[in-house]
């Protein structure tokens, strides 16, 4: 099947950076968002990093003006109905996956393909859930979207075989790389990566060091390009203590506890970059430790 037209759900730091290489590659994006203020935010967002590439050489001003113009935004999910493919790429909770797909059924096409970009829920879950089994998977892209090569490719226990090298054609028109992984929670990056950064705050719990030390301890010893801190604020509190429960329950082993400290960071609403406060103060020009 060939896809054109690519309708994204949620337009976070995740769905402005999946909007932007869409766009880029030549495919029409609408963009949705249940918030205004997301959508302005995530254009402004693509506009800018689209700049950095344009001053990087990566791409000349007339690819950026058309990648702006190839993307839409709404905040109404029926305007997705024209949509070839559906990335959902909203909050990491599987209550609102389930509902987005849920209502954006009615709109679509039998033939259209939908996938999630979540970090971690079951892929076969959420499928069972969708009136498309055979035509859902998870297409997981990282963080920052135009910046990273990979891309891992989900299949539920339905996924047909079709559905599979469709994506797999996406990805190469999009000049990334695809790695697949077997529906268990957290797939392969956030196996292993989120365990590494909930240990991260184990480390800083118990005193072992300060944010400081174990972020340049990693940097500077194991070759890291970023500390596990500075990479958990980046990628968000909230999302980390999800993916976090998510390999708990789903594979029911204590091993995957998540660190009491996590917790109260997320619960205190201090989530990383985007909420400008999390193991980092991000509100000054240097990033400041709060522990
Ligand atoms: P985010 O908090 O930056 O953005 C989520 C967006 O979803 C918000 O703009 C919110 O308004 C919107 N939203 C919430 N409910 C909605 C609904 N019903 N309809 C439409 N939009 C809705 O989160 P994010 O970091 O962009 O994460 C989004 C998804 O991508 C999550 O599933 C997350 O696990 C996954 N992901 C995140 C990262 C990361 O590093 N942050 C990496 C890979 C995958």
């Amino acid at each position: 099947m060939e896809i054109r037209t690519v309708g994204v759900v949620g337009a976070g730091q995740m769905g402005n950076g999946i909007a932007h290489v869409f766009a880029l590659a030549g495919f029409d994006v609408l963009l949705t968002d249940i918030s205004d203020e997301a959508l302005s935010r995530a254009l402004a967002s693509v506009g800018k990093n689209l700049d950095r590439q344009v001053a990087r050489g990566k791409i000349t001003e007339p690819e950026k003006t058309a990648a702006l113009e190839r993307i839409a935004t709404t905040t109404m999910l029926a305007d997705l109905g024209p949509s070839d493919l559906i990335i959902e790429a909203a909050t990491e909770r599987e209550t609102v996956k389930t509902a987005i797909f849920e209502d954006l059924q009615p709109h679509l096409k039998p033939e259209t393909i939908l996938t999630s970009n979540t970090s971690s829920i079951s892929i076969t879950r959420l499928a069972s859930r969708t009136d498309r089994p055979e035509k859902f998977m998870g297409f997981h892209f990282m963080n920052p979207v135009p910046v990273m090569q990979l891309v891992e490719l989900i299949r539920g226990i339905a996924t047909e075989e079709a559905t599979y090298k469709t994506l797999l054609g996406v990805v190469e028109k999009l000049g990334k790389s695809a790695a697949t992984a077997e529906d268990f929670p957290a797939f392969i990056v956030n196996r292993i990566l989120m365990p590494m950064i909930n240990e991260a705050v184990y480390t800083l719990y118990e005193g072992v060091g300060s944010v400081k030390s174990i972020d340049e301890s990693m940097r500077l010893g194991a070759n890291h390009p970023m500390g596990p801190l500075e990479l958990a604020d980046f990628i968000g509190l909230d999302t980390c203590l999800a993916i976090m429960n998510v390999l708990h329950d789903g594979l029911a082993d204590t091993k995957y506890r998540p660190c009491p400290l996590l917790t109260k960071y997320v619960e205190a609403g201090w989530l990383g970059r985007k909420t400008q406060r999390g193991f980092y103060d991000y509100r000054d020009e240097v990033p400041v430790p709060t522990r």
